[in-house]
């Protein structure tokens, strides 16, 4: 699943091509992906202008003149795409060949732009969705939603994370790293590699850590999101030369995906176990 260095990528490489653009119509071809009124959807999406290209969590939030966003959430296989001419920019979910022969059967949404850009949504297993909100509306949607706060924003303090560590310390630290009600944005990737780099074992208690523990993972926390970000995410994809190579991130990848293979810390085996039905990876030896 794409988490927030995978979605912030695609944000900013669409911010160029989306802002100040018009839609000039929405290609709904399967309607279960659009959340609440299909009619309404199209209506006050077709005619209006992009004004900002935002981003909450792992939600892309597509902002209009007419004071009507509309929110994209990729969920697990989901992909967006832009292409305009020649020139095609991808994020999201690697689909072998998902940019190749635009539309192909996962194309699910399209919206036309105005200056000849085309935005594709594809989703092969359609758990992604789009959903109309009115802009004003969009503070009170996230609360409804309980997102916790973005981990790359001042609000995220140490002594939130501290209180949150103790309101929730029956939970596992994994676990509770994945909660988008805790923290927005964090999915399995970036919370193995927050808990390695932390030196602290997933599976803990989120009360047993000490104030030093607390604060080794709050900084890795913030330094594993800015690394990603910076190298374009781990499974975010660049399909110009249509090979989708992954995001440069997945060589600095320290223990997400390497179960079996030798920590680069201490050469132990990478441990990889299923914790709350989601695989988890960990050097047994120096995460405590
Ligand atoms: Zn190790």
């Amino acid at each position: 699943m794409p988490e927030l260095p995978e979605v912030e990528t695609i944000r900013r490489q669409l911010v160029p091509e989306l802002k100040s653009r018009s839609i000039k119509k929405v290609d709904v071809r399967l309607p279960k992906m659009v959340r609440g009124r299909l009619a309404a959807y199209k209506k006050n999406i077709s005619g209006s202008k992009i004004i900002n290209v935002g981003r909450r969590g792992k939600l892309l939030v597509i902002s209009m003149a007419n004071n009507y966003s509309f929110l994209i959430h990729l969920k697990m296989t989901g992909q967006i795409i832009h292409r305009r001419g020649q020139k095609t920019k991808a994020g999201g979910h690697p689909i072998k060949d998902g940019a190749v022969n635009l539309p192909n059967k996962y194309t699910h949404i399209i919206w036309y732009l105005s200056g000849g850009g085309v935005l594709y949504f594809n989703d092969i297993r359609q758990f992604g969705f789009t959903k109309l909100i009115k802009t004003e509306e969009l503070e009170n949607f996230y609360n409804d939603l309980k997102l916790g706060p973005e981990p790359l924003k001042k609000q995220f303090t140490m002594d939130f994370f501290k209180s949150l560590l103790r309101r929730r310390g029956g939970m596992k630290v994994k676990q509770l790293l994945l909660d988008q009600t805790a923290i927005a944005g964090i999915g399995n990737i970036y919370a193995a590699e927050a808990c390695f780099d932390a030196r602290i074992m997933p599976t803990r208690r989120a009360g047993s850590l000490s104030s030093p523990e607390a604060l080794k993972l709050y900084r890795a926390i913030k330094k594993i999101l800015i690394k990603a970000i910076v190298a374009q995410g781990t499974s975010s994809q660049n399909y110009v030369d249509a090979h989708g190579n992954p995001g440069g991130y997945f060589p600095k990848l320290k223990v997400y995906s390497r179960g079996g293979q030798a920590c680069f810390r201490c050469h132990s085996k990478i441990k990889s176990i299923k914790l709350g039905g989601r695989t988890t990876t960990f050097c047994p030896q120096c995460q405590k």
